[in-house]
């Protein structure tokens, strides 16, 4: 099988090199995005593989067909970017990674709270410049405080644990509560209402989208922290900036944003920032924001490869395709 690699970044080819040879698999790592100007780049190959801000809408999917491309191959567990319905129809199946390292994600959820909660994100550059001083560093202890875990799917579980180490109570809302977790469900309404911290982890769809916008945040309590580490668009960021004027907000955390395609992962740091909502974003001092990257550490990194390689091989050796994203209802 050959596959088109779409996206690739240095760390990529060290991960998917090796492992590629314990198959019949070749890769063409190429380093553009996957978008409808590159889609051509594919014709010749078995497969595509794209990360998580490469996007396969219903036309570029009809192209696929077209060059007889078997199987998209995800390097995500999420899967909001590609139109999975449209894939169906052509029969070119989706595959994604569904549980890389959960663990990953919500070590770095936790980091992000520590971080906006305790200030050492501005610590560290004030005593680089030998500036002791802790003047507007005091932070909250989290022990004994509300946590709201908004998706308790595998992310959502291992934040969970985390949370409860630090001595937190959790409420959580999720449409399909897991009768074996040791948390008290409630309504979302109620969760943001009641929560101190509110952690998302809930995938992106239409149902979710902007389950965080102006009328969600006016029922949260003054000083709530607000953890993203799902998808950008769970969170209406025009509200998130005037909730943050009001002074909604004792800390936001953000590793997604809704208008990150073609900003992250990339250096940017000689471009003129078009984004007006990222730059207010950027200014405020309770805000942290990172670059997609919660999922990685080498262990997920790891996983990611084994797995889509994995997948990659089922649908070559025509074998169960345990990892298969199919339509709602299907
Ligand atoms: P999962 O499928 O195990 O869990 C998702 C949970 O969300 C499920 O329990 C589901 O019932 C619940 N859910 C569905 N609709 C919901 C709604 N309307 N409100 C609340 N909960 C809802 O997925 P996961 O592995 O825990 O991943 C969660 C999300 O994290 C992914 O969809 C992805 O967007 C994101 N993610 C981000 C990174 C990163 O690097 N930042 C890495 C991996 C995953």
């Amino acid at each position: 099988m050959k596959i088109a690699f779409y996206s690739t970044k240095p760390y990529d080819k060290i991960y998917f090199e090796p492992y590629s040879k314990d198959y019949d698999i070749t890769i063409k790592f190429l380093a553009v995005p996957c978008k409808e100007e590159t889609i051509s780049l594919a014709a010749g190959y078995d497969a595509v593989c794209i990360f998580v801000n490469d996007y396969l809408n219903k036309n570029m999917i009809k192209q696929l067909k077209d060059m007889g491309i078997k199987a998209i191959l995800l390097r995500s567990a999420g899967f909001n970017h590609v139109d999975i319905k449209t894939a169906y129809e052509c029969e070119i199946p989706v595959l994604r990674v569904p549980s890389y390292s959960p663990e990953a994600v919500a070590e770095f959820a936790m980091a992000l709270l520590l971080t906006v909660n305790r200030h050492t994100h501005r610590a560290y550059t004030r005593t680089r410049d030998f500036n002791m001083n802790i003047n507007g560093f005091m932070g909250t202890d989290l022990h004994g405080k509300t946590a709201g875990v908004i998706g308790t799917g595998k992310i959502g579980q291992a934040m969970i644990k985390i949370l409860k180490g630090f001595g937190m109570e959790i409420i959580a809302y999720d449409p399909y509560p897991n009768p074996n977790l040791d948390v008290t469900y409630d309504t979302i309404e109620n969760v943001f209402r009641n929560a101190d911290v509110i952690t998302l982890h809930c995938p992106l769809t239409p149902e979710t989208k902007h389950i965080v916008e102006a009328r969600t945040i006016e029922l949260m309590k003054d000083g709530v922290y607000l953890i993203n580490t799902s998808r950008g668009d769970l969170i209406r960021t025009e509200d998130l900036i005037e909730g943050l004027l009001q002074k909604k907000f004792a800390g936001v955390g953000l590793d997604v944003y809704d208008e990150e395609d073609g900003v992250f992962y990339e250096d940017n740091s000689n471009e003129i920032m078009e984004d007006q909502q990222l730059a207010r974003l950027l200014t405020f001092p309770n805000v942290l924001v990172t670059s997609h990257m919660s999922f990685f550490t080498k262990e997920a990194v790891e996983a990611i490869a084994k797995v889509t390689l994995k997948n990659a091989d089922a649908v070559q050796k025509g074998l169960p395709l345990e990892n298969i994203v199919l339509p709602a209802g299907v």
